[in-house]
Formats: structure tokens, C-alpha cells, sequence
């Protein structure tokens, strides 16, 4: 992707886990390296197609000013996510903090940090089978919506789904959702999992009734195996009520271990389904 670069801009702020440092202040030089399309900008010649580099420079300024943090991790990461949030157009950004006066008593010339954040693409599974369902999806998505780290891109439409894994229960409402995302797969779980709470969910049986069901199906084109997430989600491959909602919100995306498209998934498993009714 493109960039567009600010070199060293210089800030003087009260940054530091000294106390030294946040009575006097110290000089800070700033890196920010903006990753975004300026293939339009490009062409077209206009200002309000880019990102205003003079704007940025100003936004960081302020923000290093009237905000105080011990560390330069926490103020790399608090601006790249204040500067990603004000600025759309950012897809990614790297910035680098350094310290010119670190306060350690030796010859050194400069302390930085250097860190890169950015936007990614999840895909979300919705699922429930007790109570108001549809008012169950609905206000999981809502409540995506209210978190600024999480911006809804699409929502497909609910489909009625006969139980599965464990079948003595009422049918399922499915669906997904397609999100542009500043949180990590992690904690996109836990904000998954906090909404499953929040719903009332209950975990009593494994497959069984519950009131809301979150699962993280896809992370950009990741492929992560932890004690508490897979990702790709492991039976997506497996499952119509998974597979028909992504079609519908991107027929395209690829499966990062197969290798297939949600649309060419779903048609294997589809003319799979069909093969065993002919067998029967
Ligand atoms: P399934 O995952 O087969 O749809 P389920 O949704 O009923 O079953 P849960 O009881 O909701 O299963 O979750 C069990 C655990 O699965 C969670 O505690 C979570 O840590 C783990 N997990 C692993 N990968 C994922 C993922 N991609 N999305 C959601 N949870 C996951
Ligand atoms: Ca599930
Ligand atoms: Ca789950």
C-alpha cells in the first residue's frame, strides 16, 4: 500500500515514569508513517480525496499534549489508535516515539518504540435458539456498532437452522457479520464473549440451547491455533448456516487453509449433501 510519511515532528510533552519528567517535560520526536490508497489523490490532484499530512501532524501534537502516559508504549499505542479513529482513511499506521533526553545517566542518543497498528477484516457468527432470537442478533450487532474499534460493515440476512450436534432442541437463527476491526482476534473474542454474557447465555451443554452464540469464523487471512481460539472457526467448511450468510455478505473470501472461497465451499458441501440424500 501507499504511505505517507511524517519524519521527526517534534512535541514537547510530559511523557515519563519519572517525576522529573512530568514537571519539566521533555522533547519527543515523533515518526508516523500512514499507510493508505492515494491512488485517487493521485490522480485526481485533490486534498480531500488524501489524508491532510498537516492535519495529522497537528492531531498528534494535541493528543501528546493533553494526555500523559508513564510509558512510550502506552502513548504509542493510545495515539495510533486515537489517530486511526480521527483519521478514516488510515489503513494501517507505524509509529515510532523517541526519546532524546531518556533520562538513564549514560551517552545514549536516542529510546524509541516503534509499533505498527491497523485495520483488519473479521467475519462473525451469530447464532441463538432460546428466547426472542431475532431480538438476541439484534442487539449483538447493535452493540458491535456502539464500539469504536468495530465498525459493521455488513449484516446478512437470519436464516432458521434444524438443531445441530445436540438435536433434542428448539431450531437456530444463524447469521453473520462482516466487521473492520482495530481489535486484536483475542480481544475480539472477549468482546464476543462479554455480549454472550450479557445475553444471558448459560454453558451447559456443548452444541446446546443457548441465547447467543458469537464465533470468530475469520481474522484477515490468519491462521491462529490457541488454548482459546482457532481461527479459521474449525467447522465452517461443515456447516450451511455458516457458509449461505458469508456467501451472501462476500462470495469471494478465501479460506486461508483450504484454499477455496465461501461460495466454493458451500457448493462442495452443498452437492455433498445432495450425493448423500441419493445414496440413502
Ligand atoms: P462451536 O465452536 O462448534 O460452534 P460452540 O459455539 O457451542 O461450538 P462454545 O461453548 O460457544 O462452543 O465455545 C467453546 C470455546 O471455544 C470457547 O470458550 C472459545 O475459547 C473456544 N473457541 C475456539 N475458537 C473459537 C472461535 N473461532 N470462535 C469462538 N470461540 C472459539
Ligand atoms: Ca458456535
Ligand atoms: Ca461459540
Amino acid at each position: 500500500m501507499d504511505k505517507i510519511t511524517i519524519k521527526d515532528l517534534v512535541v514537547f510533552a510530559n511523557h515519563g515514569v519519572f517525576e522529573a519528567e512530568a514537571v519539566l517535560g521533555q522533547k519527543f520526536l515523533i515518526t508516523a508513517v500512514l499507510h493508505t490508497d492515494t491512488r485517487t489523490s493521485g490522480r485526481t490532484d485533490e486534498l480531500t480525496n488524501t489524508i491532510h499530512y498537516g492535519e495529522v501532524s497537528a492531531e498528534i501534537t494535541k493528543y501528546f499534549k493533553e494526555n500523559r502516559f508513564q510509558l512510550i508504549e502506552a502513548a504509542a499505542e493510545h495515539l495510533a489508535e486515537h489517530l486511526l479513529l480521527t483519521f478514516p482513511l488510515i489503513e494501517e499506521i507505524e509509529l515510532e516515539i523517541k526519546k532524546p533526553w531518556a533520562p538513564i545517566a549514560l551517552p545514549v542518543d536516542t529510546v524509541s518504540v516503534s509499533i505498527k497498528r491497523g485495520w483488519h477484516i473479521a467475519f462473525g457468527a451469530l447464532g441463538s435458539n432460546m428466547g426472542d432470537s431475532k431480538g438476541y442478533l439484534d442487539g449483538a450487532v447493535e452493540a458491535l456498532r456502539a464500539i469504536p474499534q468495530i465498525q459493521v460493515l455488513s449484516v446478512s440476512s437470519y436464516i432458521h437452522t434444524a438443531p445441530y450436534g445436540y438435536l433434542d432442541q428448539d431450531e437456530f437463527l444463524n447469521g453473520a457479520v462482516m466487521l473492520r476491526t482495530l481489535l486484536t482476534p483475542t480481544e475480539l473474542l472477549d468482546v464476543f464473549q462479554k455480549l454472550e454474557q450479557d445475553a444471558n447465555r448459560v454453558r451447559k451443554i456443548h452444541w446446546g440451547p443457548r441465547t447467543l452464540d458469537l464465533d470468530v469464523l475469520f481474522y484477515d487471512d490468519l491462521i491462529i491455533n490457541s488454548e482459546r481460539l482457532t481461527v479459521p472457526h474449525v467447522e465452517i467448511q461443515k456447516r450451511t448456516f455458516v457458509l449461505e450468510p458469508l456467501v451472501e455478505l462476500a462470495p469471494w473470501w478465501r479460506h486461508p487453509i483450504y484454499q477455496k472461497t465461501v461460495k466454493e465451499l458451500l457448493d462442495d458441501l452443498t452437492s455433498k449433501e445432495d450425493s448423500h440424500v441419493l445414496n440413502d
